[in-house]
């Protein structure tokens, strides 16, 4: 397992769409493993997205156990090919992100989600949540097809701050 450089805007990459993965490999297996090693390797990280380490794989991890925020959580979450397949309500954030290390920003995203994807063994799965761990979903799934929260923003003026 090795952690793996993570690339940060205003690189390319991070506005191409990531590709739907077919048959898991070794070569996937081990590219999760290194994902999830990079996630541990910075502190208070709850998603990253395959893209985000150069890989542009349907691929996100996302673990909101260890965050101090007030949330839900189903542990650790491998989530290939997800797919958000019903959403309801609003819930607004403040968001960061590996790839965009000088500010954060309010977001406004679904409160509530269901998300079907394929875990790390290949199984079909489906998943319900809300709130914190919906919006880390909903984030991660975003830089699978090209987007980081500051496209998500109302105002860049009014709703994005330099990190402190
Ligand atoms: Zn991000």
């Amino acid at each position: 397992m090795a952690v793996l450089n993570v690339i940060a805007i205003p690189s390319p990459l991070l506005k191409q769409v990531s590709l739907p993965v077919g048959k898991i490999s070794d070569e996937t297996r081990s590219l999760i493993d290194d994902m999830r090693q990079t996630m541990l390797a910075h502190k208070s990280c709850v998603g990253l997205a395959a893209v985000q380490v150069g890989v542009l794989a349907r691929i996100i991890i996302v673990d909101v156990s260890l965050s101090e925020k007030p949330h839900r959580s189903s542990g650790v979450l491998y989530m290939i090919n997800p797919v958000i397949t019903y959403s309801s309500g609003k819930t607004s954030s403040r968001e960061g992100c590996l790839s965009v290390p000088d500010f954060i920003g309010n977001v406004i995203r679904k409160k509530k989600i269901e998300v079907e994807y394929i875990d790390a063994s290949g199984q079909k799965r489906s998943l319900k949540t809300e709130g914190f761990e919906a919006v880390c979903i909903q984030h991660e799934i975003d830089h699978l097809d090209g987007k980081v929260f500051l496209d998500r923003v109302t105002s860049l003026k009014t709703d994005v701050f330099r990190r402190q």
